[in-house]
Parts: C-alpha cells; sequence; structure tokens
C-alpha cells in the first residue's frame, strides 16, 4: 500500500474512530464539588478517565487542605522554624502564591490562615471581632515569612502560630492537574470545574468551545484550552450592621472586603486564574496584565 493510500485510508475511518459520547460525573471535595464533563468513545474508558482524576483531585486535597490536620499544608505549618522538604504540588502552589503575593503587596496572601479563621467566626457569629483579636491574628501574618528554596525544594515559616490558607489558590490548580491527567489518557476533549473554579480542555467534536455560562455578566462565552476562575459568588458573604462583607480578606483591615463584586479571569493555568480572581478584589484589576495571557471576562 503506497504512503498516499495509507493517509486515505486513514481520513476515511476517522470519523468512526473519533465517534464521541459526552460523559459526566461529580464528587464532592475541597468544600464544595467537583465536576468533569469528558468525551470519550466507550463507558469504560470514561469511568477509567473520571477514576483517575478524581484520585488526583482527592491526592491533592489530602496535601493541600487546611480543614485536614493531617493534610501535608498543616504539618508544614506545624514546623515552623524549620526548612521542611515539600510535595512539587505544594510547591509549586506556593510558588505561584508568593508571585501573586508579591505583585499584589500583599494583598493575596496565603500566610493569612489565622486571619481567615478569625474571620470564619465572625461569619458564623455574625459579630466583627475587637480590635485586639485582629491585631493578635496579623501579628502571624505576612507572605514575607515564608521563605521558599527551589533548589532544595523546602519551605520556612518563620514563626510559630503562622498557618496557610490556599483556599483563594488549590481549586484552580486542582481542576488543571485534573485535565491533565485526562489529557494523559487521550480524553482531551474535557471540562473539570471545581466550585468556580474551571479547567477546560479541547473543544466538543464539531464545536469552537466549551460553553461556560458567567452568571454575573449574564453571558456565555465559549472557550477552550483555558482555565477560568471566577470570585465573590453571592454565596460567600456575610452581612453585619447594613454592610455586606466577603469571604476574601482585605489584609490591611483584617476584615472582609466590602461589597465585592464579581469577577472573573480567564487565563493559560489554573493556579494563576485562581489566585488573580481573588486577588483582584483586594488589589484591583490591573494586576492581571502583569501576566501572560491572563485578562478578565467582560
Ligand atoms: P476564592 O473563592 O478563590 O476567591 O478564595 C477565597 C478564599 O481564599 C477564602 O475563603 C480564604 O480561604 C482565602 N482568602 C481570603 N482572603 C484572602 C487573601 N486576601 N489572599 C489570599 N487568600 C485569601
Ligand atoms: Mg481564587
Amino acid at each position: 500500500m503506497s504512503a498516499l493510500t495509507r493517509t486515505w485510508l486513514l481520513l476515511a475511518l476517522a470519523p468512526v474512530a473519533l465517534t464521541a459520547e459526552r460523559f459526566e460525573s461529580g464528587e464532592p471535595v475541597m468544600g464544595t464539588v467537583a465536576r468533569i464533563t469528558l468525551y470519550a468513545s466507550s463507558a469504560g474508558e470514561a469511568r477509567a478517565g473520571f477514576a483517575a482524576a478524581f484520585d488526583r483531585i482527592r491526592a491533592l486535597d489530602a496535601e493541600l487542605s487546611d480543614y485536614r490536620p493531617d493534610s501535608e499544608l498543616m504539618r508544614l505549618c506545624r514546623r515552623a522554624g524549620e526548612a521542611v522538604k515539600v510535595s512539587d504540588d505544594l510547591f509549586r502552589v506556593l510558588q505561584d502564591a508568593q508571585r501573586v503575593a508579591r505583585d499584589t503587596n500583599g494583598a493575596f496572601d496565603v500566610t493569612l490562615g489565622p486571619l481567615v479563621r478569625l474571620w470564619r467566626r465572625t461569619r458564623l457569629k455574625g459579630r466583627l471581632p475587637a480590635p485586639a483579636e485582629i491585631a493578635r491574628a496579623r501579628g502571624l501574618c505576612g507572605y514575607r515569612r515564608m521563605t521558599l528554596d527551589g533548589r532544595r525544594r523546602t519551605v520556612r515559616l518563620e514563626s510559630k502560630g503562622m498557618l496557610l490558607d490556599l483556599g483563594g489558590i488549590a481549586k484552580g490548580y486542582a481542576a488543571a492537574e485534573a485535565l491533565g491527567v485526562l489529557h494523559a489518557r487521550g480524553l482531551g476533549r474535557a471540562l473539570v470545574a471545581i466550585g468556580g473554579d474551571l479547567a477546560l480542555g479541547d473543544a466538543p467534536p464539531e464545536k469552537p468551545g466549551w460553553r461556560v455560562e458567567i452568571e454575573h455578566l449574564g453571558k456565555v462565552m465559549e472557550l477552550a484550552n483555558v482555565c477560568v476562575s471566577t470570585s465573590g459568588d453571592a454565596v460567600q458573604f456575610v452581612e453585619i450592621g447594613g454592610v455586606r462583607y466577603s469571604h476574601i480578606l482585605d489584609p490591611r483591615t483584617g476584615v472582609g472586603v466590602r461589597n465585592q463584586k464579581a469577577v472573573t479571569v480567564i487565563a493559560p493555568e489554573g493556579a494563576i486564574a485562581d489566585a488573580l480572581a481573588t486577588a483582584i478584589s483586594v488589589a484591583g484589576e490591573g494586576l492581571v496584565d502583569r501576566y501572560a495571557g491572563a485578562r478578565v471576562a467582560r
């Protein structure tokens, strides 16, 4: 058979080989629900893909969660003062977090754990914390007090009582990682959504992209091979004395951002999209221009 005939044969067979069905699955994880949509040629292939992708998300939750005392993150927090060797995942997330922290002069800061915990209690009680409580928590925060060593892959927290919180960045990272797992299995036409953080792979068959509804803009966008993160959803806020405070903290005041607007960021990397969407509420939209390929959805 000549090379040309072979090519024609392949092309003739292609539509059959490419016939793909749409499959969907969801699982509660990371304090929200992870949903995956993918195109596969059989239910078995889809099932194996879902299992591998959800395994990856669960493994990341076990590393990055601040709710689980046994997570790698919380073990790191208990070893303040030491240079602790950490996993690739944790190191990469912390590296991205520190980049956004530097670019926002600490408006985005994953060392705000003590303030976030205080704010969580505030949201439950519906009463603002006393200034002394805020001052005490703030004394244990500050991204400059966390040192990363890229060569040794170690992280050092300066003082006891420091607490990391990756709530503003980990879901975007996990969504992109799960998509990578699917891609490696030949299931690149997939979408992973963890709460408001989406990682989109190749477009569905014969479509220009995935239809992403951006509620606060009243708009549907068709996108592929990009990550989309939305912050400031209507559910996550508390109202005290007629003022609406966000679950995103302004480190300057130690309390939630007031009257936060929803924002959606589109970026090539999941962790960056997630962190920027959170950071914009405190630092403004101009920030996004510093990140290649990132933009605010309008
Ligand atoms: P997101 O929903 O991605 O905007 O993330 C919000 C979460 O990020 C909060 O629930 C906190 O866990 C954490 N967070 C709050 N304020 C900040 C901040 N200024 N910088 C970094 N993380 C924050
Ligand atoms: Mg975020």
